[in-house]
C-alpha cells in the first residue's frame, strides 16, 4: 500500500486545485483520475467545451458584426460541424494538458482507474491501493437521465452527449431553461437551428434579476426561439430513419417537430462508484456528500468539495472549495472560506452576469432600495461594437447609496461583472462609482452612467434613459 498525506479523488478544478495547494505547501499528494482526460467537466464535458462553442457560434454567424462595417464578411463556405468542433476539441485538450503539466510541476502522484473506498483511509485506485491520511472526494457530477427519454446520443441527447455530435440539428428541442439550457438554446439558435426551449415553470434562470431575465427572453425570441412555458413532455417519438422528424408531445397534448432533442434538467453527484458506506460518509439528495461550512464530511479525516456537495456546483467556486479544504486540513491561514459574494456567469447570447442583490429580492426583503440602469447602445464604445440593445443595472440604498447589486446583459457581461462584484462586497457607493476615471471609451462607463442614472432617479431630475 502507498501512503499519502492526502488522497484527492477527481482532477476537476475542485480537486486539481485542492491538490496542487496541498503538494506546494509541502504535503505528499495522490490524485485518482477514471478518465483518460484531465479536467472533469470544467474541461471535458461543460464549462470550456460550451464557452468556446458560443464564441465558434458567434465567429461563425457574425451575429454581432452585421451591417456594422457597411459590407459584411462572407465566409465562402457554410461551417460544418468540423468547423464548429475544432476550437472546442482545441481548448479542450490545451487545458486538460496544462493541468497535467500542473500537476506534475507540483509533485503530485496521479492514478488512472476508478477510486472506491475499501475502509475510512484506504482507496482503491485500478490495481493500487492508496492511504490517505486525509482524503478530499471531488468527483463532480454527471446529467440527469429520466427513464422515459429515450437518450440514444445520435438524435436525443443530454448535454456530455450534445459535444459529440457528427452533424449540425435542424431544428432542436431543448427541455430546462436553466443556465445550461439557455445556453445551448442560444448557442444552436445562433447557429441558424430552429430551436424550442420548453420549461416547466413561467420563468427562465429564476434566480436572475427577472428585468435581466426578461430582456434575455425577447433577445431569444427575436432571435427566433420559441419558449413553451409551463409545460412538460408527455412523449417523444424517435424514428429509426434519421431523415425523420423526431415526434414531440407535450403535457397539453399539443405536438411538434425536431430534428434533435437535449435533456437539460438537473444533475446528481457521482458518488456511485465511491462505496461512500464504506467509509461511513453521510449522503444528501441527488447522491450528494453532506459537508459543514469547511467541506469536512461527517467523517472528520474526509473532505468533499466541488460539484459532488450541490449549489452552486461552478467551476469558479468548485476550484475556491478545494483551496478552503486544503487550508483547514493544514491550519493554512490563507483561505478560510469563501467569500459571501460570487458572481454568476451566464454565457448565453447575449451574456448575462450578476452579483449581490436583485431587484426582486430587495423588493421581497422590503429593502429601502433604488435603482439605475445605463444601456449599452448609449455608451460610445457600445456604439462602436454596434450594441443594439443590453443593460447594466445597479440596486442601491436610497439613503446609504451603498450599492447591493449589479446586473448586467449584453456582451462580456461576465467580463464586467468583476468591476459590480467589487463593488458590492466592498460596499461601495454611487459617489464612489460617479468619482472613478475608468478608461475611454469602454464599458466601464455603464457603471458611471448607471450611478448618475440611479442619482438622479432619487432627485427626481431625469435627463436620460
Ligand atoms: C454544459 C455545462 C456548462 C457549464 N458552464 C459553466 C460556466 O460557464 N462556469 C462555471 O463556473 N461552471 C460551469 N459549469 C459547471 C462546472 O463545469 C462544474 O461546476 C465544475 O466542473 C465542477 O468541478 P468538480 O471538480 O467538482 O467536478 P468535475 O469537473 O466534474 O470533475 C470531476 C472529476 O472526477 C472524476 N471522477 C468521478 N468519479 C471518480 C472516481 N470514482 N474515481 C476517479 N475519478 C472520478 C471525473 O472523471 C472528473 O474528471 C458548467 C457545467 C456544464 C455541464
Amino acid at each position: 500500500m502507498k501512503k499519502y498525506d492526502l488522497v484527492v479523488i477527481g482532477t476537476g478544478p475542485a480537486g486539481e486545485k485542492a491538490a496542487v495547494k496541498a503538494a506546494y505547501f509541502g504535503h505528499k499528494v495522490a490524485i485518482v483520475e477514471k478518465s483518460q482526460k484531465f479536467g472533469g467537466a470544467m474541461c471535458v464535458t461543460g464549462t470550456l467545451p460550451s464557452k468556446t462553442l458560443k464564441e465558434t457560434a458567434l465567429y461563425f454567424s457574425g451575429k454581432y458584426e452585421k451591417g456594422l462595417y457597411g459590407i459584411d464578411r462572407d465566409l465562402d463556405r457554410e461551417a460544418s460541424v468540423e468547423d464548429f468542433m475544432f476550437r472546442k476539441n482545441f481548448v479542450s485538450k490545451s487545458e486538460g494538458e496544462a493541468i497535467e503539466t500542473n500537476l506534475n510541476r507540483h509533485g503530485v502522484d496521479i492514478y488512472h482507474g476508478v477510486a472506491s473506498f475499501e475502509d475510512p483511509h484506504t482507496i482503491k485506485a485500478g490495481d493500487e491501493t492508496l492511504h490517505g491520511d486525509y482524503i478530499i472526494i471531488a468527483t463532480g457530477s454527471y446529467p440527469f437521465q429520466p427513464k422515459e427519454i429515450p437518450f440514444d446520443g445520435k438524435r436525443v441527447h443530454d448535454s456530455d452527449t450534445i459535444l459529440e455530435i457528427t452533424r449540425f440539428p435542424k431544428s432542436l428541442c431543448v427541455v430546462g431553461a436553466g443556465v445550461i439550457g439557455c445556453e445551448y438554446t442560444t448557442i444552436f439558435s445562433t447557429m441558424g437551428a430552429k430551436v424550442y426551449l420548453v420549461n416547466n415553470k413561467d420563468k427562465i434562470l429564476p434566480f436572475l434579476d427577472q428585468e435581466v431575465a426578461e430582456a434575455l427572453i425577447n433577445s431569444m425570441r427575436d432571435s427566433g426561439v420559441s419558449i413553451l412555458f409551463n409545460t412538460s413532455i408527455k412523449d417523444i417519438k424517435v424514428p429509426d430513419n434519421e431523415n425523420e422528424m423526431i415526434q414531440i408531445t407535450e403535457e397539453s397534448g399539443q405536438t411538434f417537430e425536431v430534428d434533435m432533442f437535449l435533456f437539460a434538467a438537473g444533475r446528481s453527484g457521482t458518488t456511485k462508484d465511491l462505496n461512500c458506506e464504506k467509509a461511513g460518509i453521510e449522503m444528501g439528495k441527488r447522491e450528494t456528500i453532506v459537508v459543514d461550512k469547511m467541506y469536512q464530511t461527517n467523517v472528520p479525516h474526509i473532505y468533499a468539495v466541488g460539484d459532488v456537495i450541490g449549489f452552486p456546483a461552478l467551476a469558479s467556486t468548485s476550484a475556491d472549495q478545494g483551496r478552503v479544504a486544503v487550508a483547514h486540513i493544514y491550519q493554512m491561514q490563507d483561505l478560510d472560506h469563501l467569500p459571501s459574494f460570487f458572481p454568476y456567469g451566464i454565457y448565453t447570447v447575449p451574456e448575462v452576469s450578476m452579483a449581490g442583490v436583485s431587484e426582486d429580492e430587495a423588493k421581497e426583503k422590503g429593502l429601502n432600495y433604488c435603482v439605475g440602469k445605463a444601456r449599452y447602445p448609449d455608451m460610445a464604445r457600445g456604439k462602436i461594437m454596434g450594441a443594439k440593445n443590453g443593460f447594466l443595472k445597479i440596486v442601491f440604498d436610497r439613503e446609504s447609496l451603498t450599492i447591493l447589486g449589479v446586473h448586467i446583459i449584453g456582451h462580456i457581461a461576465t467580463e464586467i461583472i468583476h468591476t459590480g462584484l467589487m463593488l458590492v462586497e466592498e460596499k461601495k457607493t454611487l459617489s464612489d462609482v460617479i468619482g472613478t476615471v475608468y478608461n475611454f471609451p469602454t464599458l466601464h462607463d455603464l457603471y458611471k452612467y448607471a450611478a448618475y442614472d440611479g442619482l438622479s432617479t432619487l432627485t427626481g431630475h431625469k435627463v436620460k434613459i
